[in-house]
């Protein structure tokens, strides 16, 4: 097995050695593209799986909608186009001939939803509508990491459209709670919310809702988002609705997603010199069972035997029995270790003699012997302890990597030093916001808290903005 890089000495590096070491994906030979392998791909699945189950819960149904757009959609909202048409790929040829209008690769759907929208909704009747696709993006990317940017990445995008503004927020903000239940119950990841500021929204969006977590090298990691698109792009796209007196109405519009970014979140979050540590609820193999015996004669298949025993007990989980004989037990540990399967049972003769067996925890490292018929109700236990330890210490990291900041001097010796969320005032001006990313790298993250008395760490003003900082992925 190839060697894995110190998280301490290059973090970069580590996650590109886990990436490859745990068989998540492989680079492709289109730049920027990945190809995501089985292992990685369980663990989507797995992500898609629950999340779409929450999603249906809140009345969101599936569709599906073109890969294509015509260009001319996405010209129709000015700052949409601005933001997203530098990072588009275009369709120029179609059978062997030049298109009379460019088609653009979705960089999201926005655009091609509304333009039908316009058809589906005609009366108060109609609203609110709310949808959701699970698909694939394209979007032009400079520098690009497996999972964390990528030119081609899969998501989901929720789309909605209200009567009011009144129903827009509420629905901008269960989604942003929607991600954030999932993020902490099923991925075991502490993650701030709030509003960003107005450099830092969407591209057409009236403001944007974030869900931010703390990688282990100090940078943040925006992991979903949730925007209230306000009447935008029903000006452009002419979303009209018949209220309950014949009046013609705007409606007004959300849309939230999150993509196989998680996936990279998961790795900077949980991974350690080891490896990748999985959370029992979104790993693919939940508990690995190793056989240790002899390969010539009976033990083997009086070890296997008992193995099979064990994990036909344990068939409500994700289990595994690793019967290769061509690798070594030691070997296989580790490869386990690396691919971050939360619980090992280790089993061999010795043990089979006492009806006992080994279990080891990855998110600790803890070993501990066990009876075998201890079994049953000891893992469902360890795989709860697991789930809720890996948040806390998640969370006990991102509480110590959280530092409040009164002066400019502080912030750039804090960041420089240390990292992690750095909470100070801003005056709300862009021309400090700004300045502050050109001289330090730093991003408004989320902001905290909008009404309270405090100074700007950039202009000494007076402010009422609470906000996190961070340099970010
Ligand atoms: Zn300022």
């Amino acid at each position: 097995m190839s060697k894995i890089t110190s998280q301490s000495q290059d973090f970069s590096q580590w996650y590109l050695d886990i990436v490859k070491v745990a068989e998540l994906a492989d680079y492709s030979k289109v730049k920027g593209c990945m190809v995501i392998k089985p292992y990685g791909y369980a663990i989507w699945e797995n992500i898609q799986r629950e999340l779409d189950s929450r999603i249906k819960a809140a009345d969101v149904k599936n569709v599906y909608f073109p890969l294509l757009i015509p260009e001319s959609f996405l010209q129709r909202e000015k700052e949409h186009v601005e933001g997203f048409m530098p990072e588009c790929a275009v369709v120029t040829h179609g059978g062997g001939k030049k298109l009379t209008e460019n088609l653009v690769i979705r960089p999201t759907s926005e655009t091609i939803m509304y333009d039908t929208f316009s058809d589906w909704i005609k009366s108060y009747r109609d609203l609110p509508l709310k949808i959701n696709q699970w698909a694939n993006i394209v979007r032009w990317e400079m520098r690009t990491r497996p999972f964390l940017r990528t030119t081609e990445f899969l998501w989901q995008e929720g789309h909605t459209a209200h009567k009011d503004k009144a129903g827009a927020d509420e629905e901008a903000h269960r989604a942003l709670k929607m991600y954030e239940d999932f993020d902490r119950d099923f991925l075991a990841l502490p993650v701030l919310t709030g509003r960003k500021s107005d450099k830092e929204k969407f591209a057409g969006a009236l403001y944007t809702l974030s869900t931010e977590a703390l990688a282990k090298d100090g940078k943040a990691i925006q992991a979903g988002t949730s925007h209230n698109l306000g009447m935008t792009f029903a000006e452009s796209f002419n979303i009209n609705y018949q209220d309950e007196n014949g009046a013609l109405q705007k409606v007004w519009q959300t849309s939230w997603g999150v993509s196989t970014r998680l996936i990279g979140t998961l790795i900077v979050v949980h991974g350690d010199e080891k490896g990748l540590r999985l959370p029992p609820k979104v790993a693919p193999t939940q508990v690995v069972i190793v056989p240790i015996y002899k390969t010539d004669g009976e033990e083997r298949e009086t070890v296997l035997k008992a193995a099979r025993q064990i994990a036909s007990d344990l068939k409500r989980f994700r289990v595994l029995i690793d019967e290769r004989d061509t690798y070594t037990p030691g070997f296989k540990f580790t490869e386990w270790e690396v691919k971050g399967v939360p619980l090992r049972i280790e089993i061999g003769p010795r043990d089979l003699a006492k009806n006992s067996c080994i279990l080891a925890r990855r998110d600790t490292s803890e070993k501990t012997s066990l009876e075998i018929s201890e079994l049953f109700t000891a893992v469902p236990k360890l795989l709860d302890q697991i789930q809720e330890n890996m948040y806390e210490q998640a969370l006990k990291f991102r509480e110590e990597m959280t530092s409040e900041i009164g002066t400019y001097e502080d912030f750039k010796k804090i960041l420089e030093e240390k990292g992690g969320f750095l909470v100070t005032g801003w005056c709300g001006k862009e021309t400090c916001e700004q300045k502050i990313q050109e001289e330090t790298k730093a991003t408004i993250r989320v902001i905290k808290e909008e009404n309270t008395k405090c100074k700007c760490v950039y202009c000494g003003e007076k402010s009422s903005h609470k906000v996190y900082f961070a340099r970010a992925y």
